[in-house]
């Protein structure tokens, strides 16, 4: 089932896809692979209206700081202050 039949950017050809999504609130961050129409000429990601929601959802928890139903894969950092190079900073 395709519920994008052309890119609504540049009228191109969609396929199905299993793509990499990062999605972070309140200074945490979490990936998950998820199925995405991506138009075969400009790149576009389209998803459907339930993962747009699902999307939502996972922000609000992380920047809630609630991890219910979110596995540790890692950690995430920032720089402290003082690096050498001037030009790369710390996130607030
Ligand atoms: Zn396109």
């Amino acid at each position: 089932m395709n519920p994008f039949e052309k890119c609504p950017v540049c009228g191109g050809a969609m396929t199905t896809r299993q793509v990499e999504k990062i999605l972070s609130g309140g200074g945490n961050t979490a990936s998950l692979q998820v199925a995405a129409e991506v138009c075969l000429q400009c790149g576009e990601h389209l998803y459907t209206k339930s993962m747009v929601l699902s999307f939502e959802e996972i922000r609000r928890k992380l920047q809630a700081q609630e991890f219910s139903h979110f596995k540790r894969i890692g950690q995430s950092f920032t720089l402290e202050d003082g690096w050498p190079e001037k030009a790369a900073k710390p996130v607030p």
